[in-house]
């Protein structure tokens, strides 16, 4: 990604460390193994060997573009690509990663947050033109608007478990929005750790524990409460956004990344900024104020570029 080739390797191989008691391998020919007992079942898609998730090397990420047109996010390693998200169409995804210097070809798999469009529009596309895995809840599984179509290689998990990519650890948690079962995730590499919590009303304390101690954090800054009132949005709806099932405004993600920094935040990216009812450049100046001028890269993402390629440190 970006100027360095990180020489991806096709497949590493999935593993998911079950929290919950019941996860579902969708396909039954799958190769399952059980490895490490002790963190739990460990299921291996492929016969390739277990990643030790501890070799080195670089971690990066990119929001491909984020608002309620479309929301994908890129999660590069030296040996594992995946998306978070994909709600564009396989054009655009293609045409958006190629100015990074990727390819669809090279991703490993896609995790599914929730199944409102923005988030889901281009997934059964992208699954059906590599036979990509999905992973998402059950809920989202089965609420998937039917446009999406058909899903070749679905990986249904709990909110709670931890699944490995590769060395990319990605970890998924509840969050409350007005959908089936919805999650958001970490994902880990390394030591370091990205933090991406999106579509959610009201930041829960699971959010916090799970967001806690993230170099990176990517976080919904929607409307701002004020734009929202006087708009043109019709009460119920206000009221939808505003609850604790709707969306984050500017307020909440301050006080939320207030209480998530720490020494070794490094990267913040706003995300999922309303058109309607926000500004990219209020809710930057909001974060930037919550920063109180600590020394973190603030960006927002914008719904019709990719941001920059992030690389998370500690
Ligand atoms: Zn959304
Ligand atoms: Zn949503």
């Amino acid at each position: 990604m970006g100027v360095s080739d990180l020489g991806s390797i096709k497949n590493p191989g999935y593993f998911m460390f079950l929290n919950a008691k019941t996860v579902h391998f969708a396909n039954a020919s799958a190769n399952a193994c059980i490895d490490e007992p002790s963190s739990g079942l460990l299921y291996s898609r492929h016969s390739s060997k277990p990643s030790t998730g501890h070799s080195m090397g670089s971690f990066q990420f990119c929001l491909l573009g984020s608002g309620s047109s479309g929301n994908a996010a890129l999660l590069v390693s030296d040996t594992a690509r995946i998306l978070i998200d994909n709600g564009f169409s396989l054009k655009q995804l293609k045409e958006r990663m190629a100015m990074l210097g990727e390819s669809i070809s090279r991703l490993d798999a896609v995790f599914i947050t929730h199944e409102h469009a923005d988030h889901v529009r281009g997934v059964g596309v992208l699954a059906r033109a590599l036979n990509l895995p999905v992973f998402m809840t059950a809920g989202t599984c089965e609420s998937l608007p039917i446009t999406v179509g058909d899903i070749p290689n679905p990986v249904i998990f709990e909110a709670g478990d931890r699944i490995r990519i590769g060395n990319l650890e990605v970890a998924s948690f509840s969050v409350p929005h007005d959908a089936a079962d919805p999650v958001s995730f970490t994902v880990s590499c390394n030591g370091c750790k990205v933090g991406f919590a999106t579509d959610f009303g009201k930041p829960s304390q699971l959010i916090k524990t799970r967001l806690s101690g993230s170099n990176a954090l990517v976080i919904e800054s929607n409307y701002c409460p004020d734009m929202l009132r006087t708009g043109h949005y019709p009460p119920q709806v206000q009221q939808r956004i505003r609850s604790r099932i709707g969306h984050l405004s500017n307020q909440d993600m301050c006080a939320l990344l207030d209480s998530l920094w720490h020494e070794t935040l490094r990267t913040v990216v706003l995300m999922h900024i309303s058109e309607n009812n926000n500004r990219p450049e209020l809710a930057h100046a909001m974060a930037a104020q919550a920063l109180r001028g600590r020394n973190v890269r603030l960006f927002v993402a914008t719904q019709d570029t990719p941001t920059p390629v992030f690389e998370v440190d500690t």
